[in-house]
């Protein structure tokens, strides 16, 4: 018996040794991958097709149509030999939502001027949010008109200067300065931290007015859609709900007519104020002397969706101790309106995502192993507010510490062979440099980002593993197209403009699925890159998301390998 064992566990030895030294010879030519460009193009397709198909329903967060595109995603990640990542050594992570809906009829707005009265029509002249907290709140206070409702030291720019706004509500403008072009800016123009610095001040509620800048982006339409549907936040393991403000008792969007007659009865001119914001001037605020309601009935209920966490080790003793985190969302609305198609299928926003993640882990699977981990993290309900990456990051199945990037994919519009790449988010750190020679070996340019007003950096899931401090990255494909007859930056605003959350986001768009397979490779190779170097990725010194969110704990010396 010993020696049988040991003629036998020689041979798997050698054979072992020739296979890896014949891969690591064909994978350092780069061009030489072992999926081939065919294979991987009617993969996306497959992919997307059946993510994307009107049986799953728009894949709505808490659907039973999610689980099963969870557990494709999961199927597929098997297959590739991925370790299942999730909790209790499984694929998934459950993530428990509070689910908050409104009495509709409960909702609303009145202004008191004196002994007059105005009721507003809640959804045509304000919008709202439920509680996540309370069944019932009815708020009757003064109003303070905070500018934009923003303070911050890192921009030298305080809307609350010599104001009080304890037990008072807040009125503020939507969005941030035009002088505000940075991705900073986009941090403090988030409502979510807008909602809390109000909160921080004593306010008891808050009032959004939409502004001439955002209608010309259909904030109200967008606002209101967003509103419309039910609130989700999630649930903590200590009790309580994340992200719920319960020192906000009332909130509302309104449009620009609602906000004339709020300032107006307060002996003040919205449109004067509007004007000096196209000049570029900064309002100040000030008290209005009227009171206002803000009245609304909540409901609530629990439910459940899942992230989907695959592994593929590293192969360094020590370094696969970290990892490089694809993310991508793979919930989208599920069915809303009452036209004649009212499934929202997501195929570009985000079965694209997915689809380009999966085929990413199977080229990783494939290959060469690298030295660091990689990490894919399938996330729920970023269309309800970035919240499966939000749960996944408050409750890591890896430590946070050791996530070394973050790549997310959110809705590649994969349309038209792009010959240039954006990187949101790259300027802030080294990753930068990856993503330049990735972009070149796929000859392909790194751009800047051509739309710094859409804030697309503080829009998708790798926002949130920008707030644990890891440096992140959000891909997309540039606007110039490689094929002079097809007009790249036109086929993307048209579908920001036509298609975005609608129903017609779904497979007879003009999909490119070799501009898939491009997007893929450049995908992989920048996490490839990241994967094997010896130094993690960091921010710039002196980078404000670096300095804001870095984790202290970080020892970057210590996790460096000396070989
Ligand atoms: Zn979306």
């Amino acid at each position: 018996m010993k020696i049988m064992t040991n003629v036998l566990l020689g041979l798997p030895i050698l054979l072992l040794l020739a296979s890896s030294n014949a891969q690591s010879t064909s994978y350092s030519d780069k061009k030489n991958t072992p999926v081939s460009d065919k294979t991987m193009k009617n993969s996306l397709r497959a992919h997307i097709e059946f993510l994307a198909d009107d049986r799953l329903n728009g894949r709505d967060t808490g659907s039973v149509e999610y689980e099963i595109a969870a557990q494709y995603v999961a199927s597929q990640f098997k297959q590739f030999g991925l370790k299942p990542a999730g909790e209790n050594d499984s694929w998934f992570q459950s993530v428990p939502f509070t689910k908050s809906a409104f009495d509709k009829s409960s909702v609303k707005m009145v202004l008191h001027n004196g002994d007059k009265e105005t009721e507003f029509k809640f959804i045509q002249q304000f919008v709202s949010l439920p509680s996540a907290l309370t069944s019932e709140d009815n708020i009757r206070a003064k109003p303070v008109f905070v500018g934009y409702g923003i303070a911050s030291k890192e921009l030298k720019h305080n809307d609350y200067t010599d104001l009080d706004v304890k037990g008072k509500i807040v009125v503020m403008l939507a969005g941030k300065p035009a002088s505000f072009t940075s991705e900073e800016g986009a941090h403090f123009s988030n409502v979510r931290v807008k909602l809390q610095q109000a909160e921080d001040r004593g306010a008891i509620g808050v009032i959004m007015l939409e502004t001439p800048q955002g209608q010309r982006m259909g904030s109200y339409p967008n606002f209101s859609a967003f509103a419309k549907r039910p609130l989700l936040n999630w649930q903590m393991k200590g009790g309580g709900v994340f992200d719920s403000y319960p020192g906000l008792k009332g909130l509302a969007y309104v449009t620009i007519n609602t906000g004339k007659t709020l300032f107006s009865a307060a002996g003040s001119d919205l449109a004067q104020i509007f004007s000096e914001l196209e000049a570029g001037r900064i309002p100040v605020g000030f008290d209005m002397n009227i009171d206002i309601t803000l009245k609304r009935k909540s409901a609530h209920k629990t439910i459940f969706s899942s992230n989907v966490i695959g592994v593929l080790e590293g192969s360094d003793p020590v370094l696969k101790n970290e990892y490089v985190v694809y993310s991508a969302h793979l919930d989208h609305l599920g069915i809303e309106g009452n036209g004649d198609d009212t499934i929202h299928n997501g195929a570009l926003d985000n079965a694209s995502g997915i689809a380009i993640l999966l085929e990413t882990a199977r080229r990783f699977s494939l290959g060469e192993r690298p030295k660091r981990s990689i990490l894919f993290v399938v996330v729920t309900a970023e269309e309800k507010g970035l919240l499966g990456s939000s749960y996944f990051v408050h409750n890591p199945t890896v430590p946070v510490t050791s996530m070394v990037a973050n790549i997310n994919l959110d809705m590649p519009l994969i349309l038209y062979p792009f010959a240039d790449i954006v990187a949101f988010g790259a300027q802030h750190s080294t990753m930068q440099g990856y993503v330049q020679s990735a972009a070149a070996a796929h000859e392909l340019k790194l751009i800047a980002d051509p739309m710094p007003e859409q804030a697309f950096f503080t829009r998708s899931d790798h926002y949130s593993f920008v707030k644990q401090g890891i440096p992140s990255i959000q891909l997309s494909p540039g606007l110039t197209s490689k094929d002079p007859k097809i007009n790249g930056g036109q086929l993307f605003m048209q579908f920001l403009g036509k298609h975005y959350h609608q129903p017609s986001d779904d497979i007879s768009l003009p999909i490119s699925y070799e501009a898939g397979v491009t997007f893929t490779k450049v995908n992989f190779t920048i996490g490839e890159e990241i994967a094997n170097s010896l130094v993690r990725p960091s921010w710039n010194q002196g980078d404000f998301f670096g300095n804001k969110f870095n984790k202290s704990a970080f020892d970057i010396k210590s996790l460096v390998t000396s070989e």
